[in-house]
This record gives C-alpha cells, structure tokens and sequence, in this order.
C-alpha cells in the first residue's frame, strides 16, 4: 500500500514538513484551523516550492480545517504548539482517526515523547519526527524512540525521512535529542568565557569562525533569539539536572530587558543601522624572502611540530628541530624563538623552567596554553616576561587563527613578537584572557565531552552524533571526530584544567580517555578510573 501523510499544524514547521514530504511524493493532507495560519502555510508552501523548482508538489497537498473521525494517512505528524495538553489532545484524536497500523509522530523539540505518548493505545508505533527549521533546506531529521517504540516503526520512519530527501539520525527520548543538546556548551561556554572576561564578544565570535564554525555563538544566538536559546538551554537544563548545562544569568538578563537579538534590533550586537561588519581574523601570508634575522626553534615531533616545522620553514631561514627534551642544550645560542609543541597532554613547565637557565634573557619561549599551566610555569622562570601561551587545538591547517594567552607576566616585545610570527605562518591572532582552556580550548572541549557523554548514555551512536552536528547544526565536523583528531587525553587535559578552576561539573567525562575506541570496543580495554580534579594521569 502506498504511504500518505497527514500533518497537523500549518505553522513554521508543519508547512515546511508537508512540502518536503509531498516533494518527496507522498499525497499530503495538512489540518489547520486557523483561516490566517492557513494563509500564511500555502504561501510558505508555495515560496519552498517555487525554491525548489517544484511547482507540482504544492498541489499534492489538500488542506483541512481539522483532524477527520477517520483518516486513511499511514504517517501522521503533529506539528501544532509546544503544549503538553494540547499536543496530547491532537495525538488522541489522531490515533482514533488511523488505522491501527499507522505511524504516529510528533515534531516536539522539548517535550518527553513518552509522556507525549504515555496515554496512547498503542505506543509501539509512537514516534518523535524532529525536523529542523526550515524544513525544507534542512537535511537532518531525528528520528526519536522511545522504550515503547517498536523496531517496524524506526524502519518506517527512516523510510518516510529518506524518500523525503533527508538524512535520518535514531536518538533516544533524552532531553534535546542529540542536537539541541550536544549544541549547548557551543553557547554556554562562550558566555561563560565572556562572562569569565576571557575575551569580548566579537573575539569569541571571531574564534569559532577560525575554527570552522559557520557562526560564532553570539551572533548565532542574535539570528536565533535570545528568548528561543534561552528557553532551549532551561528546559534542558530542568530535565537533565547537570550542573554543567546551568543557564546564565546574562541571558536572563537579556530577556528581562528585550535584548533578543536580530528581530529586537539588539543582542549582542547592534541591528539598528542594519547587520554590524564582523570581525575578521583572517591573514594572508605575507610571502617574499624568507627572513634572516630571527633563529626559530620548535621542541617536539610528530602532530603540531612536524606541522609547525613546514610552516616556518617557508618563511624563516634558520629553523632549529629538537625532538627530545634532553637535547635542549643544542639549542643555538642565538635562539629567538623557542616553541615547545609537548605532547598535548603534558604540563610543559618543568621544561620551560629548565630552557629559561639555559637561554639568553631575549629568547621568548612558546608554551602549549591548553596543556601547560603558563601561571605557574612563569612562577619558576627567573625571566617570566618571555613566556608566551599559545592555543592550536587539533592542527595548525584546521584553525585560521591561534590564541595567544595575553598573561600578565609576558611583555609586550614577546606579545608583539608572537602576533607577527602566527602571522608570518598566515595565521590570524587573538589576544585572550589566561583562563584554561582559552576560548576555543573550553568550547570544543566541552562540546566534545558533551557528545562522548551522550554516547555513554546511549543517546545516540558516535556516528549518528557526528552525522547531526553537521547537518543539524553546520559543525565543520563531527564533535567525535573532532575529539578523535584532537585526542581524547587532550580534550581531557584542558577540562581538567577548567574543572579545577570553575567546578567538578565541567570535568571530563571518562570515556574521553577511550575517545580512540569509542564503537570500536578492543578487548581488555578499561578506562581509568576518574581522576577527580586536579589529581590525575596528567
Ligand atoms: P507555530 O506556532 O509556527 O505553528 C503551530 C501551528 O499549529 C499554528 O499554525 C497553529 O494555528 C496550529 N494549531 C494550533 N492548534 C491547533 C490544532 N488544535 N489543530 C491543528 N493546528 C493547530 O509553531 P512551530 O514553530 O511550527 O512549532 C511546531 C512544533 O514544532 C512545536 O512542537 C515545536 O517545538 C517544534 N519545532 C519547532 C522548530 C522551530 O524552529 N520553530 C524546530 C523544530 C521543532
């Protein structure tokens, strides 16, 4: 029998999923009893359709003014207003009007699906359908189980998402699903970091776009709407109880004071005269003669040093590799520059504080800011003012810009100095705050620990996670690629870090350690033991 679909709720969202589903050919029948809301779906519908080139599919739609006593549909979606009562009402009168063996799904973003479906005849064909705005030009759909749900049903669902020209991720019925939840820290972290004062607004936004976000959080939350963001990020937080996940005052504050972003005319930024220029951190390298007048010498090998070592010699001339600790000795008397790459995990200040007794008191030396506490390492130097703390997280071809740790120790010769060596190697610069794990440190991170937490919980498969976050959300990659590219320890490093300065709830879930082997289980492989903050393997 061939499918057909019915959808209730004309809206934003249920227009746009009856266009895609009549585009992929299903016959549709849409029920909205508002005569406005009417309206104003057929002309979304006939805008998607005309987008799309598919004037056709606009006229495989039939419109109702409400739910019929008996409907032939075998896929229905309900797509009204996020209201418990009303939705549970429209479910009811849906599973009444079907056959019994129809799907029956609902598009709630924040809803428990089995409370949704607690009182139904029949939840083993219940289903959450979680299509994202706008419909049409989004590729992802969740398609959310409950305990109820029954295999037949999944595979319905995913062959309905897939007709529809969609690709289809299964997540359990947690809070958020995958993606609205695996996003939080993305927007948490950058205002705790511009709460922290660990860099303005602009700089934050700028980092996350060198790293490869399609938008950094602010101006993301700006297009969204502060009273959307902050209505998504409570409700999770409510039903998660995570202390890591706590909403923040300042959007509060905002909402108190009209500040929404875009469509008030003010958020973070200034709409008033139209949408503000952003800031850039792009650099092109300057080419030309390779230059003569500084020796630079990199400490480590494989990963970030090899990368490193490429790069600077296009454009130094003396460029010094020493790929073991012991050998620093060998460093030329006439060093300019040293920068230490570590292991990515490791505290570097044991080896910073024996270069500063056997280097010239010019010789500004680079530290892994992630890794290496920069702080207490200037605390052993007798020349604190040439420790410089750099930020690259994964690779120096993946990030177009790098953090500079601006401490208060570091003089403005070695500040400057750095500036114009990440710019020789056509890398922007930011000067941010000494906070652990910078900017990009504490948002990637966390973002990362979000997703290997959620697998931990069987939210999702690592792969369905990663699959979201890039179609769901734009995210250059996978979070558990990312981590994997990064390193699980690595990510793990620089969350203990911050765990230690703002709490236990930001500590690194245990299975980062195993990030390597996540869904590909080896036997005898343990994770360690949690380390508890501050102690640890590191
Ligand atoms: P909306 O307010 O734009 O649309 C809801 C529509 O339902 C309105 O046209 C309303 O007239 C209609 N409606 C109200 N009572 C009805 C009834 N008894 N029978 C039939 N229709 C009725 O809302 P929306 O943004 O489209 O959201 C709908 C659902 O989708 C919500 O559960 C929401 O959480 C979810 N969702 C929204 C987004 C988003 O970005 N807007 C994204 C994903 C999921």
């Amino acid at each position: 029998m061939e499918d057909s679909v019915i959808v209730v709720g004309a809206g934003t969202m249920g227009a746009g999923i009856a266009f895609v589903a009549a585009r992929g050919g299903f016959p549709v029948e849409i029920v909205e009893p508002d005569p406005s809301a009417r309206e104003r779906g057929r002309a979304r519908i006939e805008a998607d359709a005309l987008r799309a080139g598919d004037a056709s599919a606009a006229s495989r739609i039939r419109w109702l003014e409400q739910i019929p006593e008996r409907s032939a549909a075998t896929i229905a979606i309900e797509a009204v207003p996020e209201d418990l009562s009303l939705k549970i009402r429209i479910l009811t009168e849906l599973e009444r009007a079907l056959a019994p063996d129809a799907l029956l799904a609902t598009n709630t973003s924040s809803l428990s699906i089995t409370e949704l479906f607690n009182g139904l005849d029949r939840p083993e064909r219940a289903i959450g359908l979680h299509f994202f705005n706008p419909p049409a030009a989004m590729k992802l759909v969740e398609i959310v189980r409950t305990a109820s749900t029954d295999d037949r049903a999944i595979e319905r669902a995913r062959a309905f998402v897939e007709r529809s020209r969609k690709s289809a991720v299964l997540a359990a019925d947690t809070p958020g699903f995958i993606v609205n939840r695996v996003a939080r820290p993305f927007y948490l972290q950058a205002l705790r970091a511009l709460d922290r004062g660990v860099a303005p607004i602009e700089t934050i936004d700028a980092l996350a776009r060198a790293a490869g976000f399609r938008m950094g959080a602010f101006e993301l939350i700006d297009l969204i709407g502060m009273d959307v963001n902050l209505a998504v990020s409570e409700s999770i937080y409510e039903r998660t109880d995570q202390a890591r996940l706590i909403p923040l005052e300042l959007q509060r504050a905002m909402v108190a004071q009209g500040r929404l972003g875009r469509k008030s005319g003010l958020g973070f930024y200034d709409y008033r005269n139209g949408v503000p220029e952003r800031l850039d951190l792009r650099v092109d390298p300057p080419g030309g003669e390779p230059i003569e007048d500084e020796v630079v010498a990199i400490i480590g090998f494989g990963g970030i040093a090899d990368e490193l070592a490429e790069l600077l010699e296009q454009r130094y001339a003396h460029v010094q590799r020493i790929e073991n600790d012991d050998l620093i000795d060998e460093l030329r008397l006439d060093t300019t520059m040293v920068i230490d790459t570590g292991d990515g995990t490791s505290d570097r200040g044991e080896l910073v504080a024996s270069m500063d007794s056997v280097l010239g008191p010019e010789t500004v030396v680079f530290v892994d800011a992630y890794a290496t506490d920069t702080q207490a390492a200037a605390k052993r130097m007798r020349h604190p003012e040439r420790l410089i703390g750099y930020g690259v997280l994964g690779s120096f071809e993946s990030q177009r810009a790098v953090e500079i740790a601006d401490s208060p120790g570091a003089s403005d010769d070695a500040l400057a100095l750095a500036q114009e060596l990440f710019e020789q190697l056509g890398k922007g610069v930011a000067l941010v705050a000494d906070e652990p794990g910078l900017v990009l440190g504490r948002i990637v991170g966390s973002i990362v620990n979000e997703a290997v937490i959620a697998v931990h919980e069987d939210v999702a498969t690592a792969d369905d996670i990663d699959l979201a976050m890039r179609l769901g959300t734009n995210y250059p990659i996978g979070p558990i690629a990312w981590g994997r590219e990064i390193g699980g320890a690595r990510v793990a490093r620089i969350l203990n870090r911050l765990a230690q300065a703002e709490g236990d709830a930001f500590a690194p879930h245990r299975s980062l350690w195993i990030l390597d082997a996540l869904d590909e289980p080896e036997e005898g492989l343990e994770p360690p033991e949690p380390q508890g903050i501050g102690g640890g393997i590191f």
